[in-house]
């Protein structure tokens, strides 16, 4: 872990909250942010004073090697409000552990985890009158950190910013989607960085995804990189496959980000008596599946959405349909997730974690 100059946040507060301008009721996620921000950098080898400043841009040399080389991770959590306007986050510290796996792949210097929770913790509080109400909406957290020393010799950076950023985000759901088995473009490889939530990963599946778009499919599902072969994530979130009364999902590794939604599914799947695998799972096996009719579900697993059934996929040209039900894994599993999430439900793991 790296050293740290001082471990007390210093608070710059706003003059006038710009709350009261933003419609509630109509937010695109991701487009607004809070009143405050939370910022370190790594200067000298050590992590800086940490700050909680107002929120607004930051100013860089055109030359920070963030913008030449891609050396920047990040992020994605929520804080939720429960019925007794009470504030919760899910699970932090598997986020603060991801961040570090991340920036360790990225040659970004750890950032220490106790500050990290207690930069949440702060910044969250100093905005909680953010945190929307009800059920599905939520207060969305992006922790991020990006090479900021100037020059473009190709080389770690001597210099980072760590910052954290809050955006309240209403309740999502993207609908059912149709989506296209990829065999051309490649996620991630063996040996590869698909583990890190790393900001290249993203850019690299902008290109794939619109002309997936172009042909009516609103995500990818991408197999590996080598034979095409397997089913391993769709677009940016995990993947589940019900065949049967089973639940099938790749194992976590090189290829495969370890989603937080992905692992308490299975965890949650356990405690509802729902059989599950970990194993490779092959476009054969699911196109076999699907012509047997044992082919149930599909469906993404993400923070942003929770899950994201299927209703179609594509391959080779031709779609398949899966079949129609009220009484989905999915939404068993989503409402599994939202009453712990929100404090309805007893909260077995200790996966809630109050902002007081
Ligand atoms: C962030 C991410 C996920 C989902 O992870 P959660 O922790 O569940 O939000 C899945 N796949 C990829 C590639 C991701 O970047």
């Amino acid at each position: 872990m790296q050293p740290i100059v001082s471990d007390s946040i210093s608070i710059t507060k706003i003059q006038t909250s710009k709350r009261s301008k933003v419609d509630f009721d109509n937010l695109v996620f991701g487009q607004v942010f809070t009143d405050h921000m939370f910022e370190c950098d790594f200067v000298d080898g050590q992590w800086q004073a940490p700050k909680i400043v107002p929120y607004g841009p930051i100013s860089l040399d055109p030359s920070a090697k963030v913008f030449h080389y891609g050396q920047a991770i990040f992020e994605g959590m929520k804080a939720f409000r429960d019925d007794k306007d009470k504030i919760w986050l899910f699970r932090p510290d598997q986020n603060i552990q991801r961040f570090n796996k991340s920036a360790l792949r990225m040659s970004i210097p750890e950032f220490p985890e106790a500050l990290f929770l207690e930069a949440l913790s702060a910044l969250v509080r100093l905005d909680a009158a953010w945190v929307p109400k009800g059920i599905g909406s939520s207060l969305y957290i992006r922790p991020f950190a990006i090479a900021t020393e100037e020059g473009v010799s190709a080389s770690p950076s001597k210099k980072y910013k760590f910052m954290i950023l809050l955006s309240p985000a209403q309740s999502y759901y993207s609908g059912k989607v149709r989506v296209q088995i990829m065999e051309k473009y490649s996620r991630a490889a063996n040996g590869g960085v698909g583990y890190a939530k790393t900001a290249g990963n993203y850019a690299a599946q902008f290109y794939p995804t619109a002309l997936a778009n172009q042909e009516g499919f609103q995500q990818v599902i991408w197999t590996d990189a080598d034979k095409h072969e397997f089913l391993e994530e769709a677009g940016t979130m995990n993947l589940f496959f019900r065949i049967n009364d089973t639940l099938i999902t790749a194992p976590t590794g090189d290829r495969i980000l370890d989603g937080v939604t992905r692992k308490s599914i299975l965890t949650l799947a356990i405690d509802h008596h729902i059989a599950t695998e970990e194993r490779p799972i092959t476009v054969t096996e699911l196109l076999v599946a699907q012509q047997e009719g044992s082919l149930k579900e599909i469906f993404g697993a993400g923070t942003a959405a929770i899950v994201s059934p299927v209703y179609e996929f594509g391959f080779q040209g031709k779609v398949y349909a899966l079949p129609e039900s009220e009484d989905t894994f999915a939404l068993k599993f989503k409402k599994y997730l939202n009453d712990i999430q929100y404090n309805l439900a007893p909260d077995l793991h200790q996966w809630r974690y109050e902002v007081k």
